[in-house]
């Protein structure tokens, strides 16, 4: 089994080796401030993490992703509020709290004179690993990292790519819960992207737990269960990718209808007769109309009567908006 896995079947034999059950929330964020000076970085930001889940974290540039990251990752203190991460305070108790923290930040120190194996080698010991361990740690994470072809080369002469590889390989090193990636994706090509996304998927198939910067929205859409966003440090959206893009600024719901040998008219008429419905755009083929909520059964009860009343519909389906516009609506809301 792999030492990748946080949470081992203990044996059943020997009750007092069972550990006690993991909280189910794993990160808690509670009314969250960081001043520096005169600029209030991050303004009451509270938020729970669930354990295996991967969320998303998108914010314009100095939203305040990195300064809430790095107080998450213990390296910054926050002015006020609490976070604690498998119910230990990283204010009171931030030596535990480690214990269960991965961090990848979006640049990292390389060594002068040192290869990939030896600076893997090198960080393992600052962990604490005993030899042993960290040689079991490292020869997995060389092949589930890809790192194994790289593991001779000089780490201060790695590519972007390659630096972020051995990055995200130390984040590992000593099996936390709670990953924490900062741009993680930034240097990567479209192959190592794709790569990068099925690791992801991975270490929370196995249980971990994972908080994913970027500004590649499309990018955490594909592997987040959920998304953060936050804007001039205050957090103004968490839930589905789902959800924002099958919403809209004002709560309706845009579908496309294409119909056949049909003039739009028809289905302007027809919107126009409908409660509920009304004309948005004319497409070549059909058009985009729009409902007042987007609710599942009137939604179907309208593709039914618009089918009774003979309009010969070839496709039906609701639009997505890319989450680039769900944020920028978002975002713009917000200022209002
Ligand atoms: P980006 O996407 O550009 O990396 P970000 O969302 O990570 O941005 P932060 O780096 O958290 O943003 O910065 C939030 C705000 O706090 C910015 O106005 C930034 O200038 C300010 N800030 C961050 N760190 C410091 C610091 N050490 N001293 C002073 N101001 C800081």
């Amino acid at each position: 089994m792999s030492t990748l896995s946080p949470v081992e079947a203990a044996p059943v034999s020997d009750a007092h080796a069972v550990p006690p059950p993991l909280p189910d929330i794993v990160v808690s964020v509670r009314d969250l401030h960081r001043h520096f000076n005169n600029v209030h970085a991050v303004r009451g930001v509270s938020f729970d993490i669930r354990r295996g889940q991967v969320v998303g974290f998108i914010g314009a540039n100095g939203a305040g992703k990195t300064t809430t990251m790095r107080i998450l990752a213990t390296l910054d203190e926050p002015t006020a509020g609490t976070v604690t991460v498998n119910g230990h305070d990283l204010r009171d108790d931030p030596v535990s709290a480690r214990r269960f923290i991965g961090w990848m930040p979006d640049a990292y120190g390389a060594y002068d004179n040192m290869t990939v194996a030896e600076y893997l080698d090198f960080q393992g010991r600052a962990c604490g690993l005993p030899r042993a361990l960290r040689r079991e740690r490292m020869e997995e994470i060389m092949h589930f990292a890809d790192l194994l072809p790289l593991a001779d080369r000089m780490v201060n002469r790695l590519s972007k790519g390659q630096g972020q590889r051995v990055c995200f390989g130390r984040m590992l090193l000593h099996d936390p819960e709670f990953l924490l990636l900062d741009e993680p994706a930034a240097g990567l090509d479209p192959k190592a992207r794709i790569e990068f996304k099925n690791l992801v998927r991975i270490l929370a198939a196995r249980g971990k737990t994972l908080f994913i910067s970027s500004h590649i929205l499309s990018e955490l859409d594909e592997m987040c269960d959920s998304l953060l966003f936050i804007d001039s440090g205050r957090l103004v959206h968490h839930g589905s990718a789902h959800t924002l893009k099958h919403g809209s600024a004002d709560g309706t719901a845009v579908f496309v209808i294409k119909v056949a040998d049909t003039p739009v008219e028809r289905l302007a008429e027809w919107a126009s007769m409908n409660p509920g419905w009304s004309f948005a755009e004319r497409l070549r083929d059909g058009a985009r109309l729009r409902h007042e909520s987007g609710a599942p059964a009137e939604v179907a009860a309208g593709l039914r009567r618009m089918i009774l009343d003979g309009i010969p519909v070839t496709d039906f389906h609701r639009e997505e908006r890319r989450l680039e516009e769900a944020f920028i609506d978002m975002i713009s809301n917000k200022s209002k």
